[in-house]
């Protein structure tokens, strides 16, 4: 799933290429909006807040669009043969004289007006790549719930938007935090959140995502996607589980060495201490 950085630089694109410009044609491909022509009127701009990306219409209209799983825009120039995938996998199409921008797979795409823009992003918490992001009040949302694992709260948008399972779990690492730590365990969490800042703001320009600072493929990441795989740093097997809220269980790593584990751990190693009754 494409994460804060990868939606930044869509929307830094596509904003260089349809803002302060007339659209010269649009094609929606989803039933709500079948009948919706945006032909003639002007893209103000592209903004992206956490993984949604706001493409401002005039001063009217906001298209709400979001990737979620696999979605993607592609800009092409017009006549340029279309790479997304298939046909069937186009949802709406923007034109300028210059452009074509086509959005693949968005299971997202709906037509605001300014006012409400609110209904689409109002509850995400402070955006880790927008101009208003907040550390502080990050930390603040975090904390509300400190029984929750610290691993299920940093992909929770309200809390803070943008972040994903690569920043989660290599943000993890380098703090040495279990993904599993509830968040009231968790020492530095202001550190944390700004490292998961710096990661993606150093990504953002550019479509991989490297926070070990070797872009080699293969190499790109600590422990993101590497279970069974040898730590960078101790050599100990990576692990992987999934779990999550039902219905949104992703994939975590962690190495159980650089990262110690919550409580649970903690309360076998006691019960292996207590002496054996005779
Ligand atoms: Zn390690």
């Amino acid at each position: 799933m494409p994460e804060g950085d990868t939606v930044w630089l869509a929307g830094r694109r596509l904003h260089d290429a349809l803002a302060g410009r007339a659209l010269t044609r649009s094609d929606f491909r989803v039933p709500q909006l079948a009948t919706t022509d945006l032909a003639g009127r002007t893209v103000t701009e592209v903004v992206s807040r956490g993984k949604h990306l706001l493409t401002r219409v005039d001063d009217d209209l906001t298209l709400h669009t979001h990737f979620r799983m696999d979605g993607s825009w592609h800009l092409y120039r017009p006549g340029e043969r279309w790479r997304g995938g298939p046909d069937w996998q186009v949802r709406l199409l923007l034109e300028n004289e210059d452009w074509q921008a086509v959005g693949y797979r968005m299971p997202v795409v709906e037509l605001l007006a300014r006012e409400d823009e609110h209904s689409a992003v109002g509850h995400l918490g402070p955006d880790l790549l927008g101009p208003d992001w907040d550390p502080a009040e990050a930390v603040r949302r975090l904390r509300d719930d400190p029984e929750r694992t610290i691993g299920e709260a940093l992909l929770d948008q309200r809390n803070l938007a943008g972040m994903g399972t690569v920043y989660r779990a290599e943000t993890l690492f380098l703090r040495g935090v279990h993904p599993r730590t509830p968040v009231g365990g968790v020492e530095g969490l202001d550190h944390l959140v700004r490292l998961a800042e710096r990661l993606m703001r150093a990504n953002r320009g550019h479509p991989q995502q490297v926070t070990t600072g070797n872009n080699r493929r293969g190499a790109q990441h600590y422990v993101y996607e590497r279970a069974r795989q040898p730590c960078r740093r101790c050599r100990t097997p990576i692990e992987a589980e999934e779990f999550g809220p039902p219905g949104q269980e992703r994939r975590s790593y962690w190495c159980p060495t650089c990262q110690r584990g919550p409580s649970p751990t903690d309360d076998a190693d006691a019960k292996n201490a207590r002496p054996h009754p005779r």
